[in-house]
């Protein structure tokens, strides 16, 4: 199985070592030319508005939504996720609150039971994160910090304001990698 890591800006090298412990092949997206046989694209975190100028002059925009309407799935982390909203390539019907907990909270760990990752919870790293500000019909709260969702799905689509890449723990890529194990029967 081969997952994409977008490669415009921020985060994107750390989640490779994680795919690769859950027996996935990670691919740096940099070109239209990359999405050719990907099961599934991770969105990193980084900055949000850096990353979405690099997906617009990379003309990256149109096969990100074509890779979501052929119902490969996508995980967005931290700025992944605000680039995934209504607002932005409109992957996922939320809108986001970037920097949203405050100077000082600006970062933090937390740990978090998500629905759909057994074995307790996980730990969380937030950067300077977003939280999900609203949500449309169609989406699933599947975490909250201080009552504010900070990791949600709608159908293939599924975005933390977390950095999953930056602990031990394979949780959330083993079963994201899982998600994508089955793009191929939709
Ligand atoms: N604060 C960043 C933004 O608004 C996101 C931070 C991150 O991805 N760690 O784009």
């Amino acid at each position: 199985m081969t997952i994409g890591v977008l490669a415009v800006q921020g985060g994107f090298a750390a989640h490779a070592k994680h795919l690769a412990s859950v027996g996935a092949t990670a691919v740096e997206v940099r070109t239209p030319g990359y999405f050719k046989g990907l099961d599934g694209l991770i969105l990193p975190g980084g900055e949000s508005t850096t990353i979405t100028m690099g997906i617009e002059s990379a003309g990256l925009a149109g096969p990100i939504k074509d890779h979501h309407a052929a119902g490969k799935p996508i995980l967005g982390t931290c700025a992944g996720m605000i680039v995934a909203d209504r607002d932005h390539l409109g992957l996922i019907d939320i809108t986001t609150k970037r920097n949203a907990f405050g100077r000082q909270l600006a970062s933090f760990e937390d740990d978090i039971e998500i629905d759909r990752i057994a074995d307790g919870p996980v730990r969380a790293v937030f950067i300077r994160a977003p939280w999900v500000e609203s949500t449309g019909d169609g989406v699933e709260v599947l975490a909250t910090v201080r009552d504010h969702p900070v990791a949600v799905t709608e159908g293939t689509v599924t975005a933390v304001s977390f950095h999953p890449e930056l602990t031990d723990d394979d949780r959330i890529h083993g079963w994201f990698a899982g998600e994508c194990s089955g793009a191929g029967e939709r």
